[in-house]
């Protein structure tokens, strides 16, 4: 099996009017980098909009273009997922279909990488361009409080654009879970891993696929992935409540004994009230983490293939 010297692996939902420059600029940057040794690996992640046939039309007049359609939208993790499955590269470069990540930093990355003997090269935005203030927001306020409750020290500001070496995508491909953060698989991994500080620019054409219930998920999935610190919750929550618990007693304790016991129930209301919300919480948090051990125990395939134009040497779940 021939091994290229790079694959660039591209997740695509709704692409249709990025995929051309995407070509254009992808294959102009692996050229730069590594001559005709490439491959670029486009998924179709079940768009809704015309990038399968863009996506063919591309791959028939480009030989070093693999076009996999998935069979339905997998989402985002499990498309790139199936991305690094199938790409076969020796070095494998991992980037958006909307040009917010400029390929030209191939070169560098690359430079990095070979300098640093580093096994990953990840991206970390500085700045980021054309997105609104409440998603920044969320999203450094995010990566903030993932890194407070995970064990895995995850990167603050990185995506999953990055530049990974084979050993390390072999290593990242025998995480078998479903419910996958992916840049927080790649941290777990270990090796060598060095940041590479970039701007990130404006989506070329259409816009985000992760409204707010989408990045809700990845964060949940993110904190459930790496870390059990809300299963500890309940028996730190318990331990307060009881030190409470015994203070009110004491005060009520003495109210009654100097003649002026509490009255009307107010109060109980508010102790019955306070004390379910915690609980519900709780039971909530176990909740999530359940659904996901029983998401898990079914072990299905992560997806499916549909059709695929252009050569995979790779390992494929198809679906026909
Ligand atoms: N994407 C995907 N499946 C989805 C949603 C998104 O493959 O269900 C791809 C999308 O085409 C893009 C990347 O994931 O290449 C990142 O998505 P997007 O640019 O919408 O996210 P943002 O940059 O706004 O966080
Ligand atoms: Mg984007």
């Amino acid at each position: 099996m021939h091994r290229p010297a790079l694959s660039v692996v591209v997740p695509c939902y709704n692409e249709a009017l990025n995929l051309e420059p995407l070509h254009a600029r992808v294959s102009a940057a692996a050229r730069a980098a590594v001559g005709e040794d490439y491959e670029l690996v486009l998924i179709n992640d079940g768009s809704r909009d015309d990038s399968w046939a863009v996506m063919r039309r591309l791959a028939a007049r480009d030989p070093r273009l693999v076009a996999i359609n998935l069979s339905r939208n997998h989402g985002h993790q499990l498309a790139l997922t199936a991305g690094l499955d199938l790409c076969s590269g020796q070095q494998i470069l991992i980037i958006d279909a909307d040009l917010q990540d400029p390929p030209e930093l191939l070169v560098d990355m690359r430079r990095v990488m070979r300098e640093e003997e580093a096994d990953v090269v990840y991206a970390v935005r500085r700045r980021r361009e054309g997105e609104t203030v409440f998603k920044r927001a969320t999203a450094a306020l995010f990566y903030r409080l993932l890194d407070r409750v995970t064990d895995t020290p995850i990167p603050l500001d990185t995506g999953d654009f990055r530049l990974m070496s084979r050993r390390a995508l072999d290593a990242f491909l025998s995480l078998p879970e479903q419910a996958r953060f992916i840049r927080g698989m790649v941290a777990w991994i270990g090796f060598r891993q060095v940041p590479f500080p970039y701007d990130r620019a404006e989506r070329f054409a259409g816009e985000t696929n992760y409204p707010l219930g989408k990045m809700v998920r990845l964060a949940f999935d993110a904190v459930t992935g790496f870390s059990t610190a809300p299963l500890r919750f309940a028996s730190h929550a318990s331990v307060i409540l009881a030190a409470a618990s015994m203070l009110l007693l004491f005060y009520i304790g003495w109210g009654y004994f100097q003649g002026d016991p509490v009255q009307g129930w107010t109060s109980t209301m508010l102790v019955v009230t306070v004390l379910s919300a915690v609980q519900m919480f709780v039971l909530g948090m176990i909740g999530e983490y359940l659904g996901r051990l029983y998401v898990e125990s079914k072990r299905r395939p992560l997806y499916l293939v549909a059709d695929v134009a252009g050569p995979v040497q790779g390992r494929a779940t198809l679906g026909y």
